[in-house]
């Protein structure tokens, strides 16, 4: 596909972005699409889950490039299960439920830096 010469607002597609990666206009590189629903912008991020089970503990993740919407999702979810389930062993209590939690906020904040998610063009 060729543009019109002196089309300001033409864009055209970077032939070098890595294949998953949609292309970005020339000069700004290729960016994240979400891996639930392939929108951009998306962020790399780890979003984690635990349950204590008196002795025995759980640890779950769930990583990837996420865009706003989805990402936020997945911090509720996760959290809200860490926040129920993840209290019932001692050193869950005390260490890693805290730190699931703590380390979802962070995670969070990354995402909600995002802009509004728009559709991927394929
Ligand atoms: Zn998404």
């Amino acid at each position: 596909m060729t543009t019109p010469p002196g089309n300001p607002y033409a864009q055209q597609a970077n032939p070098a972005a890595p294949a998953g990666q949609w292309a970005a206009p020339q000069g700004h590189g290729p960016y994240l699409t979400c891996r639930f629903c392939g929108s951009a912008p998306a962020v790399d991020v780890t979003f984690r889950a635990h349950r204590g089970l008196l002795v025995l503990m759980t640890f779950r993740k769930l990583e990837g490039p996420m865009c706003h919407g989805c990402g936020m999702q997945v911090y509720r979810k996760l959290t809200t299960e860490t926040l129920w389930q993840g209290w019932w062993s001692p050193l869950s209590l005390v260490l890693f439920t805290p730190l699931t939690l703590l380390w979802n906020v962070v995670a969070s904040a990354k995402v909600k830096k995002l802009q509004a998610a728009v559709p991927a063009p394929y």
